[in-house]
């Protein structure tokens, strides 16, 4: 979930409707940090360059549209992550990006890594992830699925339903093995952008309820089952979280449980995963917290509520996707056209239509999620002026970048970079109007590494059984 911003607020002084939060730059190039890898600058020549290779000499390599990842970049967040949390272990959220170079990456840099469907889990084994180092989610998890993780040894499969436990346990006797296994519990907590709900908000596929009683029942189940070994409990609010006050709330109803199901059968739960969620800046607006003072708050919780519980320190795990490579990478696209429409009111709203769109990044169409844009393959002298960046395909939502200053003089050809665009964009992304999917490369001290090939039109029409020449 992300925010969203009021329509219709605009800039007293504008001539094109845009909202109040979007401030005028005082420089359309600069760069704001926070939205970009470390590896991206501007060069003298006003041309955007990533880890040492000029954009523009990257579009011709690869073609457009294409993800570029900041590989220092990537492992600098992976490591900062690790680093701040260490005692802790952190699991990847490979569902924000995956492909065995990330996995990779993330088994090198010593973080361990979650899935959550048969095809992670077999890009993770691909990539050669110890297995003990393998998280297996998900809310209907397919018995072949849960084969493969019984089979090759995961580290703990996090169960989500009755019928998942009874699936899991006719699978274990069949392979005369054993679960590892938490239980996924719902806490009531859901943590949005810049607040959270701490209700009864339960309305939702995942998990098991703590205030209905179902964690415990389902606990207390696995506890007792001979073929399930119970780690412990896990807990995921949300996403594109800002601070810890969810934290807060989510670790004491989760420790609550802990401490009911020691009342209830003399034994200390060993484990304890408070999720993923962390958030990133994807515009000016959003001011993410560092891992270190997020690790400092979230222990400081902990700390407490143990405390308060008289319980002992659990084995404490977090699962950070975006943070680690959303921000590592940024979205390259050619601009194709530029049109400006009258909106009503002596106002005009600019489109700069670029060769992607709502296929490779459906985040802006799918729940209003908020991106920046800068002009990447040249600088301008050109007045700023807010543009509505959108895509090729068929659908008036297909907005990549509702609002954002771009130089007056943007034309067809130009580059356009879109920064934080490492998490669930290629992740998410479709074959929209026959649209071939985007690479993603990964760029180090001026070279080029291709991380997943872009698809293209015989791939697609490789699965269209009509095709008859
Ligand atoms: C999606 C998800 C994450 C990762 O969320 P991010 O916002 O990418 O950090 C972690 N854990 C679970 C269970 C998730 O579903």
């Amino acid at each position: 979930m992300t925010h969203m911003h009021v329509a219709g607020s605009i800039h007293a002084d504008a001539t094109s409707p845009a909202p109040v939060w979007l401030t005028r730059p005082d420089d359309v190039n600069a760069l704001t940090p926070k939205l970009w890898s470390s590896g991206v600058a501007r060069d003298e020549d006003g041309v955007l360059s990533v880890a040492g290779m000029k954009v523009t000499e990257l579009a011709d390599q690869v073609g457009t549209p294409a993800y570029i990842m900041d590989e220092r970049d990537f492992r600098q967040r992976a490591r900062a992550w690790r680093d701040a949390f260490a005692g802790w272990t952190v699991y990847y959220a490979g569902k924000s990006f995956l492909c065995t170079t990330i996995a990779r990456w993330i088994a090198d840099e010593g973080l361990s890594l979650d899935v959550c469907s048969l095809g992670e889990l077999t890009v993770a084994l691909r990539a050669g992830v110890p297995p003990e180092q393998i998280g297996m989610h998900g809310n209907n998890k397919s018995e072949a699925e849960l084969r493969l993780g019984l089979e090759s040894g995961v580290g703990r499969i996090i169960v989500d339903s009755a019928d998942e436990i009874s699936r899991l346990e006719r699978l274990c006797a069949e392979l005369d093995t054993t679960a590892q296994v938490m239980i996924r519990v719902t806490t009531g907590v859901e943590a949005h952008t810049h607040e959270y709900i701490a209700t009864a908000h339960e309305d939702q596929k995942f998990g098991f309820s703590i205030t209905g009683g179902q964690a415990l029942v389902a606990l207390v189940r696995c506890f007792h089952s001979p073929r399930l070994n119970l780690l412990g409990i896990h807990s995921h609010i949300g996403s594109q979280i800002f601070d810890t006050n969810g934290f807060e709330v989510a670790a004491r109803r989760t420790l609550k449980l802990v401490s009911q199901f020691k009342e209830a059968t003399g034994v200390a739960l060993a484990e304890l995963d408070l999720g993923g969620g962390f958030g990133i800046a994807y515009t000016k607006e959003d001011d993410p917290a560092s891992p270190q003072d997020l690790a400092a708050g979230l222990r400081e919780i902990i700390a407490h509520e143990l405390r308060g519980f008289g319980l002992e320190s659990p084995a404490i795990s977090i699962e950070p996707g975006r943070a680690i490579v959303g921000p590592a990478a940024l979205a390259l696209y050619r601009v194709g056209t530029v049109k400006v429409v009258e909106v009503g009111g002596g106002m005009s709203r600019r489109y700069v239509s670029v060769d992607g769109g709502m296929s490779d990044n459906i985040r802006p169409a799918l729940y209003a999620a908020e991106y920046s844009a800068a002009l990447a393959s040249r600088a301008s002298d050109a007045e700023p002026v807010v543009s509505r960046v959108v895509g090729l395909h068929c659908e008036g939502g297909d907005i990549l970048v509702r609002d954002e200053f771009l130089p007056a003089d943007v034309r067809a050809g130009d580059l356009l970079a879109v920064p934080a665009s490492g998490a669930y964009s290629r992740s998410m992304a479709s074959n929209y109007n026959h649209t071939p999917r985007p690479p993603v490369v990964s760029v180090k001290d001026g070279l080029i590494t291709t991380l997943v090939r872009r698809e293209t039109l015989d791939d697609l029409l490789a699965l269209d059984a009509g095709v008859t020449d």
